[in-house]
């Protein structure tokens, strides 16, 4: 239908990207495609007046297909047809573009947009395997354009990039190189290699870490890409890839990876398994704040407001070192009082609760061995405990309600934790008492 409308006004229309690339992977394998992302371009129309050509077909099928939702993003000139959940299509995202070339204002700004060819638009993509169209329109419905070897590279496995300034224009690419790479089982082709190493020694992170940034968007990308990387099955190989690279620089200039960082994530990973199997925390975002957490405490903050994380987060990473400080000290200094096997659970739950659990698992990961053992203990076992009664049960008890009550479920918690009291009547007896 998409064609068919696009026939009828003269235009061209074409698969780009990342669907074209899935499609001739699927087809070389003999396996079965999903495709959940479908990118058109509209294309072979002279006057600027139609630069408007993938909204207007956009619209025609959205009169086609009312069950599809239409956004229109104005400054770009491209429209997206999203079905939620349709009974037929699942869930299907349909991105409608007019072709286009970019030119950069300056390195690594936002895309500014003119209308262009289609060779343009592909010229203007990452990589040689997301750089091939489908043609969609007669005549020669079905012919895949493919200017820049992007069928070869995908038999060598490779990924190469389009042009020697691509990272330079846009250093999220690097990150999107890597992906790729783990992802398809691909390896960086060499010169697109000496690429991304020029480009981080020409200091192209400058501008993904630069505070107040004119260029959020560039922090936005960088964001998706590190969350897209974080969240898969592969994210430790791509860390490494990318820390080879030296590319978690544009997350922060000192940021690297080294023997005790990968200690704390192993570790992070064994928390995230054995507290958190029902996924009630973000992982792929905790992974990313322990690796801010391994930057000097003065960055911490600062990286992650500029990669516009969650509120909680940046707030956690700015506090981080001091509340780190202030349990580590706590807890030598109940050892030093009693001995290290005399600390009680009441006092660790007393000096843990005021935290929130990524923050716990954070300074869990940071911290010696014997810190890390408490506060495992507390996540697993005392933060789950409740004193055996309750206020109603204080008030049966014949105790005046008011807000001595809180102390004494306080007090009736840290008999319950330390073992002193054992059930409802033992309870009650030391409330007596
Ligand atoms: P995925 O399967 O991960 O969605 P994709 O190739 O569809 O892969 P998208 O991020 O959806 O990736 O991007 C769609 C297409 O837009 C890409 O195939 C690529 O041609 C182009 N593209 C995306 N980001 C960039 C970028 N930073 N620079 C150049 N081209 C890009």
């Amino acid at each position: 239908k998409a064609s068919q409308e696009a026939e009828k006004r003269g235009w061209h229309l074409y698969l780009v990207g990342g669907a074209v690339r899935d499609l001739l992977l699927a087809e070389e394998a003999s396996g079965t495609l999903l495709i959940k992302d479908i990118d058109l371009v509209v294309d072979g129309f002279h006057k600027t007046a139609e630069v408007g050509a993938g909204v207007e077909l956009a619209k025609a099928l959205q009169q086609l297909y009312p069950t599809a939702r239409l956004e229109i993003h104005g400054a770009f000139q491209t429209a997206a047809l999203l079905w939620h959940k349709d009974p037929e299509l699942d869930s299907l995202w349909v991105d409608i573009a007019t072709a286009r070339t970019e030119f950069y204002p300056y390195p690594a700004a936002n895309p500014e947009v003119e209308a262009s060819s289609i060779r343009q638009d592909l010229y203007r993509r990452d990589f040689t395997i997301n750089a091939m169209a489908l043609r969609l329109t007669p005549p020669r419905a079905g012919e895949l354009l493919d200017f820049f070897g992007g069928l070869l590279d995908l038999q060598a496995k490779q990924i190469r990039v389009l042009h020697a300034n691509s990272f330079i224009e846009d250093p999220t690419r690097i990150y999107r190189g890597v992906r790729f790479a783990m992802r398809l089982g691909f390896h960086l082709e060499p010169q697109t290699e000496e690429y991304i190493r020029y480009a981080i020694t020409s200091g192209v992170y400058d501008r993904t870490t630069r505070e107040n940034s004119k260029t959020p968007a560039l922090q936005t990308r960088l964001k998706t890409e590190l969350k897209h990387i974080l969240e898969a099955p592969y994210w430790k190989p791509a860390l490494q890839l990318l820390g080879d690279l030296g590319a978690l620089q544009c997350i922060h200039p000192t940021l690297k990876i080294d023997e005790e960082l990968l200690g704390q994530l192993r570790l992070l990973e064994r928390c995230l398994r054995r507290f958190d199997s029902q996924q009630t925390l973000i992982h792929w975002q905790m992974r990313l704040e322990a690796l801010i957490a391994h930057l000097a405490a003065e960055y911490r903050g600062h990286v992650a407001k500029n990669l516009q994380l969650p509120e909680d987060s940046i707030n956690r990473l700015y506090c981080i070192a001091q509340h780190q400080q202030k349990v580590n000290k706590n807890i030598s200094s109940l050892e030093a009082e009693g001995g290290v096997d005399e600390v009680r659970p009441s006092q660790i739950e007393q000096l843990l609760r005021q935290y929130d659990v990524p923050m716990l698992i954070l300074i869990a990961v940071q911290s010696s061995r014997g810190v890390r053992r408490k506060i495992w203990q507390y996540l697993t076992v005392w933060r789950n405990i409740q004193p055996i009664l309750n206020g109603n049960d204080l008030r049966k008890l014949g105790y005046k309600p008011g807000p001595q009550y809180r102390q004494m479920l306080d007090d009736l918690l840290a008999a319950t934790l330390d073992g002193v009291v054992c059930n409802r009547d033992e309870a009650e007896e030391f409330l007596a008492k």
